[in-house]
């Protein structure tokens, strides 16, 4: 993998931070995902969440079969955090700019598994569960859905978590081999 050329290509766009990471660096824990199924409105209402996406563990065995990951943020400011309608408005910008770096790594690397933010938003209704996903090709599963704990993720990779008051941080992991 030519990893100047791919950061020269990445730094067309707006990615706020990044770090190349070691599969084997990134922390699932079963807990996470407990917060999906005690919490999450979402659980067992999408593919791109659990129990969709399977067990931590085969979630665990997907990331491990990758050689590495690439992790990033982009950053949107909004005039109230506590807006969630306002929020979650700005991820789509993110999710385009997630399937364009996935094209990128695609090209160099050919396979590759993106996980992204929040549970899949392409259709209005979910398909899960009765038919299959309709847009497997932008469906991002969230990171949290796999039990990944992100805010140790980027503490370890130098990534900030929060960038100020008003501002959305949105994450993604392109895993490639
Ligand atoms: S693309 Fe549609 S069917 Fe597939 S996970 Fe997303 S919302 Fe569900």
């Amino acid at each position: 993998m030519d990893q100047k050329k791919l950061e020269a290509q990445i730094s067309q766009y707006p990615v706020c931070e990044y770090a190349f990471i070691r599969p084997e660096a990134i922390p699932f824990l079963e807990e996470v995902r407990y917060i999906c199924r005690t919490e999450c409105p979402q659980y067992g209402r999408s593919w791109s969440c659990p129990p969709a996406v399977g067990t931590v563990e085969e979630c665990k065995e997907r990331c491990m079969a990758c050689t590495g990951g690439f992790l990033f943020t982009t950053i949107a400011e909004v005039k109230d955090a506590a807006d969630l309608s306002e929020t979650l408005s700005t991820r789509r910008e993110h999710e385009r700019i997630t399937g364009e770096i996935r094209e990128l790594f695609r090209e160099e690397c050919g396979e590759v598994l993106v996980l992204s933010t929040e549970s899949c938003a392409v259709c209005e209704r979910c398909a899960y569960p009765e038919a299959p996903c309709r847009h497997p090709e932008h469906m991002f599963p969230c990171l949290e859905s796999y039990g990944i704990l992100v805010t140790r993720l980027a503490e370890e990779n130098g990534i900030s978590f929060m960038n100020g008051g008003n501002v959305v941080t949105w994450f993604s992991l392109i895993l490639y081999r």
